[in-house]
């Protein structure tokens, strides 16, 4: 599955054209785009771009609390997102962590986390899958993207990391070891996560925030307030 760069009125995002025509409308914004906040006109401008009736964007904790909008639930803190309500965004910010969409075509039902490397290590992707596992979703026919986050091309860390992720049981092949430094690869951590569970449809924009010649809000660039915004929703 391909994403594609698409530019709609003042906001450029990546997606892929096949969750769209399944009726899964999502974005990986660039840091370019107005970021919705609520009861702002720019949070009006996108949900009449989107066809939105409204959106959900919460205090984001790095954490594992995922919440499930199923019939005008709101949401105030937490990290992950199960829509089944139509026409109803769910919104996670990032500046380096990783934004992971998850989607269970054929259903009205789609999911998304923020995984930084603490909400990884709690295994947040793995748990909304669980979720949606229980809410009547085939882990068979689920679809994963993962957007823009910080690459293993620039995402050095320390033991105390290292040590983390170890004892959690990922392997050896998540971190990259160069020049005596090692790297975290957030992207293929998850992607363990969700393979060890069965989920086979797993995509992977490749887009490093980091490196991404400016396109993308990094925290470790020094970028400390900026953040883009990844949404998911479904076509009513
Ligand atoms: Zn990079």
């Amino acid at each position: 599955m391909k994403f594609e760069l698409v530019h709609k009125g003042d906001w450029s995002y990546y997606r892929t054209p096949e969750l769209e025509e399944a009726g899964i409308v999502h974005g990986f914004f660039t840091k370019a785009s107005p970021s919705p906040e609520p009861y702002g006109k720019d949070g009006k401008a996108f949900l009449d771009a989107f066809a939105l009736q409204r959106f959900i964007i919460m205090d984001q904790e790095h954490g594992d609390r995922i919440h499930v909008i199923r019939d005008g639930e709101k949401a105030e803190s937490g990290d992950g997102i199960i829509i089944i309500e139509r026409n109803v965004a769910g919104i996670i910010k990032t500046a380096d962590c990783l934004p992971v969409i998850i989607a269970a075509p054929g259903l009205p039902m789609a999911a998304i986390v923020h995984a930084g490397w603490r909400g990884t290590v709690r295994k947040i992707s793995l748990k909304a899958v669980r979720k949606m596992v229980e809410l009547g979703a085939e882990k068979e026919g689920l679809i994963v993207l993962m957007g823009p986050s910080i690459g293993p091309c620039c995402y050095e860390v320390k033991e105390d990391v290292y040590s983390v992720f170890n004892n959690e049981g990922f392997p050896e092949g998540v971190f990259r070891r160069a020049g005596g430094a090692t790297y975290l690869d957030i992207r293929e951590a998850n992607r363990e996560l969700l393979h060890r569970e069965g989920v086979k449809e797993i995509y992977d924009a490749g887009l490093c925030t980091y490196c991404s010649d400016g396109r993308f809000a990094s925290y470790r660039r020094g970028e400390r307030s900026s953040r883009q915004i990844n949404f998911v929703s479904l076509r009513g």
